[in-house]
């Protein structure tokens, strides 16, 4: 079994963010960037996958600019075997994304795609869905719990009333959610070893993709200023407040 993972590059999750106003986009400047977390959830799993040898090759690939190959090089230090850099100026949107996708699994034949559920920086939550519907076959987001049964693979999802079991057929489209497992870290004679690693370069013209964004950002703004909480003495003075200060009832 083949398994493709793709790795975002984003903003480091720890990082306060900060707008640019004149380019009218989050200032990326000297900001650290990482992983997206959910996708190194994806990467741990499907490194486990592969620990129980139901796995021959994990190929990790990102879209996105040369040091999107910092991300990759991340993957395969953690255990994945190969890395492909799909080289665009900026992180391109999800379509955009699931496309690029689509067209390597239709050439290489993955079995199973394991992205991530969402990414941290634009939190579209979008692409595995699309790139499903595009490839036209199976898809379980949210995965809690990824098993394997002769060829089907059973997907555990956590639904607003418990937990949904479902058995996809393969290829199939699998995206990862936070109680998947926890990423392990990677140790340091791994992280030399992925410097060996390859990491193949591919221009989107390559896959014959339209890299025109469909969608326009009008206005990146900061969140309203949080205003301090306060205590009331009497019930009589909250639903004064209530009705006189935040006006909800
Ligand atoms: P999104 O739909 O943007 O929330 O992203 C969902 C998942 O799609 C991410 O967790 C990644 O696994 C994958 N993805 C999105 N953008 C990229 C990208 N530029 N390169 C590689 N994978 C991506």
């Amino acid at each position: 079994m083949k398994i493709l993972v793709p790795v975002k590059r984003v903003v480091d999750y720890n990082v306060k963010i900060r707008v640019d106003k004149d380019t009218n986009s989050v200032d990326l400047n000297n900001i650290k960037m990482s992983m997206n977390p959910f996708d190194e959830i994806a990467v741990e799993e499907a490194i486990r996958i592969k620990e129980k040898g139901q796995c021959d090759e994990i190929v990790v690939v990102s879209l996105g600019p040369e040091q999107s190959k910092e991300t990759i090089r991340n993957a395969l230090a953690m255990g994945a075997d190969r890395g492909i850099l799909i080289k665009t100026e900026h992180s391109p949107e999800p379509l955009i994304v699931a496309k690029a996708l689509a067209k390597l699994v239709q050439q290489d034949n993955y079995d199973l795609i394991i992205l991530g559920k969402q990414s941290i920086d634009d939190d579209c939550n979008q692409t595995g869905q699309m790139l499903s519907a595009l490839l036209n076959c199976s898809v379980g987001t949210y995965a809690s719990k990824i098993d394997f049964d002769n060829d089907s693979i059973i997907i555990t999802r956590e639904i607003d009333g418990g937990l949904q079991t479902l058995k996809l057929s393969k290829p199939s489209v699998v995206t990862a959610d936070l109680r998947l497992n926890v990423p392990r870290y990677a140790s340091l004679p791994n992280i030399m070893k992925a410097k060996q690693k390859t990491i193949d370069e591919l221009d989107p013209q390559d896959l014959g993709i339209d890299m025109n964004p469909k969608l326009v950002i009008k206005k990146v703004e900061e969140p309203p200023k949080r205003i301090g909480g306060g205590k009331v003495e009497s019930i009589e003075e909250l639903i004064d407040k209530l009705k006189n200060e935040a006006g909800v009832i």
